[in-house]
C-alpha cells in the first residue's frame, strides 16, 4: 500500500483563512491503514481547525480516493462538499489528483506519500518494492535486491557485508545474505550462482489503457 505521513498541522492551517469552509477528504484504503486519512485522523484535524477559528463544512472518507469514479460518486452528491471553499485531502497524491478532476477549488495536500510499503504490523511499514517496472524477485527468492540492497545490486552481493549486515547501514540486513539464506532452504542457491541478471529496462509507462475486451471482471 501507499505509505503516507501527515504534514504539520501549522502548515495546513497557514493555507486556510477564517473565511474558508474546509471540506476534508480521507481515504478508506491505504491512508486509513496508516491512520493518516482515517475518520479518526480527520476528526482530530477537524478539532484542531475548530480550535484555531476555522470552519470545517464536512468530511468524507472515500472508499478508494484514487478512483475518479468513486471520488465523483461520493463527493458530488455531498452538500457540504458543494458548499466548501477549500478542500483538505488526507489522501496520497493519486487520490488528490482524482479529486482535482471533479473540483476547481484549491486542494491542500495534507499528507506526504513516502513509498509502496509492506506492513509488518500496524505502524511498522517497510519499503520492499520500488515499483521498478521489471520484477526479478522470482530469481531472488522473493526478496527484492533493487530496493533492499543499499546499492541496488541485482547480481550481488558486493562482498562488504559483516555478520549478515549491510556495509552501508549496519542496522540493515544485507539483502543478498537474506536471498542466499532463503534459497538454501530449498537447495536452490545455484539460481544465483548460475544466473546473470542483465541490466533491466526500467523505462516505465506513465499510464496503461487496456482494451475493454482484455478486462476481466
Ligand atoms: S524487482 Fe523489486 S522494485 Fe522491481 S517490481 Fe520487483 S519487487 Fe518491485
Ligand atoms: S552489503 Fe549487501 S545489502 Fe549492503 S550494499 Fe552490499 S550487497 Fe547490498
Amino acid at each position: 500500500m501507499i505509505i503516507t505521513v501527515q504534514k504539520n498541522f501549522s502548515d495546513l492551517l497557514m493555507q486556510t483563512t477564517d473565511k474558508d469552509k474546509i471540506f476534508i477528504v480521507g481515504c478508506a484504503g491505504c491512508a486509513t491503514k496508516c491512520n493518516t486519512g482515517s475518520e479518526a485522523a480527520i476528526l482530530e484535524i477537524e478539532e484542531n481547525f475548530k480550535q484555531n477559528n476555522r470552519i470545517v463544512s464536512g468530511f468524507a472518507v472515500l472508499d478508494t480516493a484514487c478512483d475518479i469514479r468513486v471520488a465523483k460518486k461520493e463527493l458530488i452528491k455531498n452538500n457540504n462538499f458543494s458548499e466548501a471553499t477549500i478542500i483538505l485531502a488526507l489522501t496520497c497524491g493519486a487520490g488528490i489528483q482524482a479529486i482535482e478532476k471533479i473540483t476547481d477549488l484549491k486542494i491542500i495536500a495534507g499528507l506526504d506519500g513516502l513509498f509502496v510499503g509492506t506492513t509488518e504490523r500496524i505502524g511498522v511499514y517497510n519499503q520492499y518494492c520500488s515499483t521498478c517496472g521489471q520484477c526479478i524477485v522470482d530469481k531472488t527468492a522473493g526478496i527484492c535486491p533493487v530496493t533492499r540492497c543499499s546499492k541496488g545490486l541485482i547480481n550481488g552481493p558486493c562482498g562488504g557485508f559483516v555478520n549478515g549486515k549491510c556495509e552501508v547501514d549496519q542496522e540493515k540486513d544485507c539483502a543478498w545474505v537474506l536471498i542466499y539464506e532463503k534459497l538454501k532452504k530449498t537447495n536452490s542457491v545455484n539460481i544465483i550462482k548460475d544466473t546473470y541478471l542483465p541490466p533491466r529496462n526500467i523505462v516505465k509507462p506513465k499510464n496503461i489503457i487496456y482494451k475493454k475486451k482484455d478486462i476481466k471482471q
